[in-house]
């Protein structure tokens, strides 16, 4: 079995080898959920949902563990991190709710009783990416488990560690063996195979929009159920009415938190034309004290990026000679550092204004009226998130009606919270996660009439 060595962000070190699934492993894993399905969707409603509650009350009880675990394998700041642990305790609670309410519905036909029913698909294979590992768990295993599934999930090669730990705390809390499975390997191994076994009935992918797309071209052959959460190019629009003050200080934060490496970053700031140098002298200002340093500092607003690999893909965005605007500052010494970098763009035509960067870079550019912001905001392969700022409430309306993304906010930059759902429009994704309806997509509805005739 081969392994793969967890790699300090922060420090470039070695902090442990993790052991990596081969074929042989992930068939058996998923056989085993699957055994374990014919059992957990039997469980009583009132007693899955107390599991899920104990679930998430252990990871509660681990929340500082699980935190530090984070900042020591993905270089999150701290503070960052307690929030991605309460997340999951946040998603198992609120879902917890669900066993007992997966409601059918009794529809009026002529000559019997007609009834529909919502029942678990078998296995759910969630594979997640390296950015936000907990959440991007949590958001896939808490509704799967509710509804009466089971579940195998890959975490991403760099960042195994929470995934293991949430699986160990699983069975603390008294999940049964084999209804909640994590199995750290190959995107090419133990992610494709998911795709490819019969048993797991359904794959949630959050990753690129490359390889989304190959595991979409693959879910075909067995017409096998498929959420995507893809890639991001969001817009952050700033009008003139706006306070000003508000969206430039928001506006670091909005683009850098994580180091960028968020498929919501706001990556392109539009901001209007005539109040283009009023905002660029205020973000200059909140972009140079935006705190990047050691993530284990309370203080530490941005860390590290998450590996060498993509501080160089990262860096290929602003190749020597690349007129900057502004850069934020950034920590000496060993780990995989860069300063946030803004840009203002010469065209829409700009790779680091049109490409997904997934680092601390982001792209400026000037609008003339209100037409003009949605065209640009628009001009967009992705629809994922963004931001409105104006103190014209109409115009906030008529403008995130008019930007085709799934989650906007009017004078925040806040998109995610687990009872709202969440996902993109065009190539961002396909379905939504979280929020009341995310149940829809773990079950399948079946119809049953029933004849009162005889
Ligand atoms: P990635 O696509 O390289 O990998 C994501 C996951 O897929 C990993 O676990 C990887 O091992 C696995 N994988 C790779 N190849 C595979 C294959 N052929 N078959 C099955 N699984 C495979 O993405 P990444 O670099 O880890 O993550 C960054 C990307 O994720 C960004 O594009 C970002 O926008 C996106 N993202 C989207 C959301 C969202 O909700 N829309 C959230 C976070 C990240």
């Amino acid at each position: 079995m081969s392994t793969y060595t967890v790699i300090n962000p922060a420090t470039a070190t070695a902090v442990k080898d993790v052991a990596l699934a081969d074929l042989a492993t992930t068939d058996a894993t998923i056989a085993k959920a699957n055994k374990a399905f014919e059992t957990w969707r039997l469980v009583n409603p009132g007693d899955r949902a107390k599991l899920l509650r104990n679930f998430a009350r252990v990871v509660d009880e681990h929340l500082e563990e699980l935190a530090q675990l984070e900042v020591l394998n993905s270089g999150h700041t701290i503070g960052n991190a307690r929030w991605e642990a309460g997340n999951v305790r946040d998603c198992l609670n609120y879902y917890s709710a669900a066993p007992e309410r997966l409601f059918g519905r009794q529809i009026p036909v002529p000559n019997g009783i007609d009834i529909t029913f919502k029942e678990p698909l078998g296995v759910i294979g969630i594979i997640v990416p390296w950015n936000f590992p907990m959440p991007i768990a949590g958001w896939g295993f808490a509704p799967a488990l509710a509804a009466g599934n089971t579940v195998v999930l890959k975490p991403a090669e760099l960042t195994p560690l929470t995934a293991i730990r949430l699986g160990e705390l699983a069975l603390v809390a008294g999940i049964p063996e084999g209804v909640f499975n994590v199995i750290p390997g190959k995107g090419s191994i133990v992610g494709e195979r998911f795709v490819t076994n019969p048993i797991v009935r359904k794959i949630v992918f959050t990753g690129s929009t490359t390889v989304g797309k190959g595991i979409m071209r693959g879910c075909a052959d067995q017409v096998k159920r498929l959420t995507l959460e893809l890639g991001g190019k969001s817009a952050n629009v700033i009008f003139a009415d706006a306070d000003i003050e508000r969206a430039a200080a928001g506006a670091p934060g909005s683009v850098f938190d994580n180091a960028g490496q968020d498929c919501c970053a706001r990556s392109r700031i539009l901001v209007q034309r005539s109040v283009l140098d009023s905002f660029m002298e205020k973000f200059e200002v909140a972009v140079k004290k935006f705190r990047v340093e050691s993530p284990e500092l309370e203080t530490a607003e941005m860390g590290p990026l998450i590996s060498a690999g993509q501080l160089e893909r990262v860096r290929e965005y602003v190749p020597a000679g690349t007129e900057i605007a502004f850069t934020g500052s950034m920590p000496t010494g060993p780990g995989f550092w860069m300063a946030p970098t803004v840009l203002l763009a010469k065209s829409t035509s700009d790779r680091a204004y049109r490409e997904e960067i997934f680092g601390p870079v982001v792209s400026v550019i000037a609008f003339e009226d209100e037409a003009d912001a949605i065209r640009l905001a628009n001009d967009s392969e992705y629809g994922l998130s963004g931001s409105i700022w104006t103190r014209d409430l109409a115009k906030g309306v008529r403008v995130s009606r008019g930007i085709e993304a799934g989650n906007l906010s009017v004078n925040s930059n806040s998109s995610v919270r687990y009872w709202t759902p969440f996902g993109g429009y065009k190539q961002s994704g396909l379905g939504r996660e979280l929020g009341p309806d995310a149940l829809d997509a773990f079950t399948e509805t079946k119809n049953v009439f029933f004849d009162t005739n005889n």
